[in-house]
């Protein structure tokens, strides 16, 4: 019979990997808790309606990238591509502006999009999100991308770059859409089948078109940046003011545009060119009227999203994973009844909360101690014949590579005072 394969796309990570893996999610956790944020945990499903009203009908994401299906009561539902929607909808739902303490949140877990995948590109992916409700002063935008520049110098990654870019508010971007329309409409004929549809519905978009034809077009472009109204150039100032005291540098790019509808003002990615053709390992901005247009408070909201896949790829490439020191026990045994005995001993240190190892055969004591070696364990406890006889094992410590005789039933408090790690 043939092996069933995981979908494609949706990637096990396995034991190797999951040191990387943690190394980074215990690192933001940390980072995202000094800055005062708190976890709220999403569903991974969500009604349909919550991401095509908020991320964009006319979006990549939207329009290709969902995974939508019936439930048996045949509602829309979609696995969730991302995660500022469900956490401003349960900011909504649990009516959390009341609790003048929760105004910062963050959340870890996958998304999921139909891409194409590639190295860098999953269906299944991971982010490290973070939103801040009802605070629009420009301090939060230049203190979010101040914590980005922190987590990733704590991670040890350097070679990524904060572009930052402001999108106006609808009124200043209602005014450029209707220039920007009228640049597309005279070059129709050199625009991808794509852009020339979207021309009416988001012709923004078409600054993220991969098609060199439109990046040709789009080269020549009015630039949104040069018309914002003087309240939202005054806002993006200040932000770069505050980034320049926080000493995060970052490169304004005009036309970086982001994937989503919601954004307004401050916008930012961070790339990378070390990633082929995936060049942004994180990115966010302002959403000042999602809370509103999702039918909750008209609260401003600021996030940000990093793909931990993308992330861990760079890391890989750059450092190495930080030693972790030898830890732990082994129980080698020697013979059926010392076999019984040291499964006892086993489960005793666990529940002391000691880490422990054992194997269930039996096997020869030059190979338990290969195993025990392998694993990197700090002691390991022989018990055989002998030892059982006297209620003595040898303990041995792996690292000094000295051996002594300790009574058996005092082995938890020797550990105990010698310390676990
Ligand atoms: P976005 O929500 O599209 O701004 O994405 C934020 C970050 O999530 C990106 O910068 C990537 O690091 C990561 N990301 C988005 N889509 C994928 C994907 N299909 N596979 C892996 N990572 C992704």
């Amino acid at each position: 019979m043939e092996a069933i394969q995981a979908i494609k796309g949706m990637n096990d990570v396995l034991p190797a990997q999951a040191p990387w893996w943690r190394h980074v999610e215990r690192t933001a956790r940390s980072l995202l808790e000094d800055f005062g944020y708190l976890e709220l945990r999403i569903p991974v499903v969500e009604y349909t309606d919550l991401f095509a009203r908020s991320i964009g009908e006319s979006t990549d994401i939207v329009e290709k990238e969902m995974y939508t299906f019936p439930d048996r009561k045949d509602r829309l539902l979609t696995l969730r591509p991302e995660a500022t929607a469900s956490m401003v909808r349960a900011f909504i739902q649990h009516n959390l502006q009341g609790d003048p303490l929760a105004r910062k949140f963050y959340f870890l877990g996958p998304m999921f999009r139909h891409e194409r995948p590639q190295k860098g590109r999953y269906r299944q992916f991971h982010q490290i999100d973070a939103e801040v409700f009802g605070e629009d002063s420009p301090r939060v935008d230049a203190e979010i991308m101040y914590m980005l520049r922190l987590f990733l110098e704590r991670l040890g990654l350097s070679g990524v770059v904060l572009r930052i870019n402001s999108l106006g508010c609808p009124q200043c971007r209602r005014l450029y859409r209707r220039d920007l329309q009228e640049f597309l409409e005279a070059r129709l004929d050199r625009l991808c089948p794509d852009c020339a549809r979207r021309r009416h519905t988001n012709p923004l978009r078409s600054f993220d078109c991969k098609a060199e034809r439109c990046g040709e077009v789009m080269r020549e472009a009015p630039l949104l940046l040069d018309s914002v109204c003087p309240p939202c150039a005054e806002h993006f100032q200040r932000v770069q003011g505050h980034l320049k005291e926080l000493e995060t540098p970052c490169e304004v790019d005009p036309c970086m545009v982001r994937g989503l509808d919601y954004y307004v003002r401050t916008t930012f990615e961070i790339v990378t060119d070390r990633l082929g053709a995936q060049d942004a390992v994180g990115g966010g901005g302002r959403y000042d009227g999602l809370m509103r247009d999702l039918g909750g408070p008209d609260l401003p909201g600021i996030g940000f999203a990093i793909g931990m896949e993308r992330l861990i790829l760079l890391l890989q490439q750059e450092s190495a994973l930080p030693e972790t020191e030898a830890d732990g026990v082994y129980v080698a045994v020697l013979g059926e009844k010392a076999a019984d005995r040291g499964f006892l001993l086993a489960q005793q240190l666990r529940k002391s909360g000691i880490r422990t190892r054992m194997d269930y055969e039996s096997r020869s004591l030059k190979s338990q101690m290969r195993r025990a070696d392998k694993w990197g364990a700090r002691y390991v406890l022989i018990l055989g014949e002998n030892e059982l006889a006297s209620g003595e094992i040898q303990w041995r410590d792996m690292a000094r590579k000295t051996q002594e005789m300790v009574k058996l039933d005092t082995v938890t408090e020797v550990l105990r005072a010698r310390g676990r790690r």
